[in-house]
């Protein structure tokens, strides 16, 4: 079920403060997610949660996570300086890129952040640029598929990511010899998974790999890093993932793997779980067109959440007002886009919709605003924080026509 803990009045009064479309993300639902982790974890004494920045980068919502006690994963120069901006320092931050510019390396390391290395020639690339830190993370690709015999959580094989087994004990080999003293190992094996058995699995194949690489090299093993990937119920008839069962899962793997050590720290990176359900983009119907179909045009569009437009995904829809009222009416809702694929919803059953109705698209507080482009000059929206005090707080202007041209020569 997509998260309806805030009455409509919430979004009534944001609407009337500020020119939709935005986006609304609540406060006090990521304060009390990003508890309800630490508390799943706190079994184990090094937990810590890098928030990953992709998802909501933006410099208020980042900061909650630092005072909720969570470090930020960054993957770009311009997330570093997100991290530099809000305070984040050293250990807080996880530099995980990929195919990375080198001077990003260097600019990780400036800021002592802890640097995950994507492949093998990373290796000689961080020596060069920024120099080899004591404690290196490596990522983790098995190959393969990964899951039981018939719930596969994702295809490794395919993926663009990682070590393979025998790099990641070449590689530990090296940083050796380049004076590291200890490591951690990442590994990212599914997307949008609730299955809870995921991140116990993924505990279990990490800490064999690891414990196996730091047997035959020698060096200790100071983390896992089991990333994100944990998902959220965007359909009606989704539960969501149940996160102590999750964190008791990875304690009998723990366990299982470590015997009674705790020295081993758990990372996580979670993006989507963590603030996806506190997000809604809000936006208004403004046009609605008879033809063949219903069409029914919102004042958002896919430069604003363009996951159903990329990969078909499902997001609730809702009425202001309407939430008791049959949903009797089937709608394909759009936005202006001049692409066939800006809809954010295809024969969706809602109640009968009126011209200037206040529409909330669910769960777009995660991958939503950050994905956001700038395609038939159709800009960005604003960015809007329902604070724990009941004060709403802008928190990113929506673009005007002089942004859009502020980069032309
Ligand atoms: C995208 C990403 C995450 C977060 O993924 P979610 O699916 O939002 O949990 C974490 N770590 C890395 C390295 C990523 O690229």
């Amino acid at each position: 079920m997509p998260n309806f803990s805030l009455p409509d009045s919430v979004f009534a009064e944001a609407a009337r403060q500020f020119p939709t479309p935005f986006y609304l993300y609540d406060e006090g639902g990521i304060r009390s997610t990003v508890r309800a982790l630490r508390k799943a974890f706190a079994w184990n004494k090094g937990f810590k949660e890098y928030y990953a920045v992709k998802a909501l980068p933006n410099p208020r919502i980042l900061s909650i996570m630092l005072e909720e006690g969570c470090g930020l994963d960054c993957s770009s120069e311009c997330e570093l300086l997100l991290a530099e901006r809000v305070g984040a320092k050293g250990e807080d931050i996880m530099f995980s890129a990929n195919a990375m510019p080198p001077h990003e390396f260097a600019m990780a390391r400036e800021m002592n952040a802890i640097i995950n290395l994507d492949d093998i020639s990373d290796i000689e690339t961080l020596k060069n640029y920024g120099g080899i830190p004591e404690t290196v993370c490596l990522r983790f690709n098995p190959g393969g598929v990964f899951g039981g015999d018939n719930d596969i959580m994702g295809v490794p094989g395919d993926s663009k990511y990682g070590f393979t087994p025998r790099q990641i004990l070449e590689g530990l080999d090296i940083l050796k010899g380049l004076g590291v003293t200890g490591f951690g190992i990442h590994g990212f094996l599914a997307s949008n998974t609730r299955d809870a058995a995921y991140y116990p699995r993924l505990a279990a194949l990490l800490l064999d790999t690891a414990l196996d690489a730091s047997r035959k090299s020698g060096l200790p093993l100071r983390f896992i890093n089991l990333s994100g990937g944990i998902g959220i119920p965007y359909l009606p008839d989704e539960q969501p993932a149940d996160i102590d069962l999750i964190g008791e899962g990875v304690r009998k793997a723990y366990r299982k793997a470590l015997g009674e050590r705790d020295d081993v720290a758990i990372y996580t990176e979670l993006g989507r779980y963590m603030t996806g359900p506190h997000g809604w983009l809000v936006t208004r119907a403004m046009h609605l067109k008879d033809i063949h179909k219903q069409f029914l045009g919102v004042d958002a569009c896919a430069s604003n959440l363009m996951r159903p437009a990329m990969y078909g995904a499902y997001h609730h829809i809702s009425v202001l007002g309407k939430r008791e009222a049959p949903h009797d009416t089937l709608y394909d809702v759009t936005g202006a886009l001049c692409e066939n694929n800006d809809k954010f919803a295809v024969d969706r059953l809602l109640p009968k919709v009126e011209m200037g109705d206040i529409l909330l698209i669910h769960d777009g507080g995660a991958h939503g605003f950050a994905m956001g482009y700038q395609y038939n000059g159709r800009l960005r929206s604003a960015e809007v924080l329902y604070r724990q005090d009941g004060q709403y707080q802008l928190i990113r202007r929506a673009e005007t026509p002089e942004d859009y041209f502020a980069t032309l020569l």
